[in-house]
């Protein structure tokens, strides 16, 4: 990575993209990042401070720029100040994957003349060149759509890719040998920004698994990961504010197994290269943002009619009673866990629980 503050402030032909969603929404957006990179050269991001990490290793990024939208660059004079950060920089072009009208006025403030958009986005009106959303397929397709060169064939996706350093790496195995944790562990994630999307169960799955368990997670995460650890003493390490971002991609990296939401960890492990076991409630991956793996398992209640209720999962369930995550039994993920780590079910799975 180019540290901004060294790069030349000029530069005629540069390519910006403008991605502030959720991290998960991050991570799918790499494939798109390496396809511009590929046509254009490096790419700078604009991105929010907790997501920068995800990208600022990457092979096809030049700059991070963070965006606070939330913080220090709150309302609309964040939004003009950075707006008169990236106009200095004269870029040429700007893609916006994230569909707010928050990103095209910020290609707006910023004076690019190509804004390449989605057609459906609230905002598109402010773009030079609206590409069609595709409406199916996983979302990293649907990203790579405005890579496309207009009337061009659809190229091969680069994969989904977090670049982990030495660092990263050696980060996450002074904490597992710190631990006395080993290969053929399981990562648990169990939360979500979404409440419904919490699976209830992990507390135990934790105690049904004969394994050594690893919970990781956001801060905000911490007590949910606590509980869910303290249900399989001595054998369950919870890692939740303990590494950074990349840090816990590189735990999860080192994982026989991830068990997940439908949530950010899943996406990490996608571009780690960990199988999955990915527990599905109120959306369905149908919607694009499912796992990708040969090996991964979704973990889903298949006969409830009102799934998919929203498109990320409300905070609560509108139907009172959450039965699409309630009813998915710990013994059938468990099991799921067994068939994708490898690990024999007698051997995965405590008996007499
Ligand atoms: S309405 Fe159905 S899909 Fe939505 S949270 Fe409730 S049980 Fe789950």
């Amino acid at each position: 990575m180019v540290d901004e503050a060294t790069r030349p402030p000029v530069r005629p032909s540069a390519t910006l993209v403008i991605q502030t969603a959720f991290l998960g929404d991050v991570v799918l957006t790499t494939p798109l990042l390496a396809a511009l990179a590929e046509r254009h050269g490096p790419v700078d991001v604009v991105t929010t401070p907790a997501a920068a990490a995800l990208v600022e290793t990457h092979p096809a990024v030049g700059a991070v720029l963070r965006y606070d939208k939330r913080g220090a660059d709150g309302g609309v004079g964040g939004l003009w100040r950075l707006g008169r950060r990236l106009r200095a920089r004269r870029y040429a072009r700007v893609y916006l994957p994230h569909r707010s009208w928050r990103s095209a006025a910020l290609a707006l403030l910023a004076g690019v003349p190509e804004r390449v958009g989605f057609a459906d986005a609230p905002a598109a009106p402010t773009y030079s060149r609206r590409v069609p959303r595709p409406p199916t397929g996983h979302e990293v397709e649907r990203l790579l759509a405005l890579a496309r060169p207009e009337n061009g064939a659809a190229g091969k996706a680069p994969p989904v890719h977090l670049a982990l350093t030495a660092d990263d790496r050696a980060a996450a195995d002074a904490w597992l040998r710190e631990r006395g944790v080993g290969d053929g562990f399981v990562a648990l994630a169990p939360g979500s920004i979404w409440g419904t999307k919490r699976w209830p169960g992990y507390a135990g799955l934790a105690a049904a698994l004969d394994v050594p368990i690893v919970v990781i997670g956001g801060r905000e995460d911490a007590a949910l990961a606590e509980a869910v650890a303290a249900a399989a003493p001595g054998r369950a390490h919870n890692a939740v504010g303990a590494l950074g971002l990349r840090g816990s991609a590189a735990l999860i990296a080192r994982a026989a197994v991830l068990v997940t939401n439908d949530s950010a960890p899943l996406h990490l492990a996608t571009a780690v290269g960990t199988p999955i076991v990915a527990v599905f409630g109120p959306t369905v991956p149908a919607l694009g943002f499912g796992p990708r793996g040969p090996r991964d398992v979704v973990v889903e209640h298949s006969s409830l009619a009102c799934r998919p209720c929203s498109a990320h999962g409300p905070q609560v369930c509108p139907l009172g009673h959450h039965r699409c995550m309630r009813e998915l039994a710990v013994a059938d993920v468990a099991a799921a866990v067994a068939a994708v780590s490898g690990v024999e079910a007698q051997r995965a799975i405590r008996t007499g629980r």
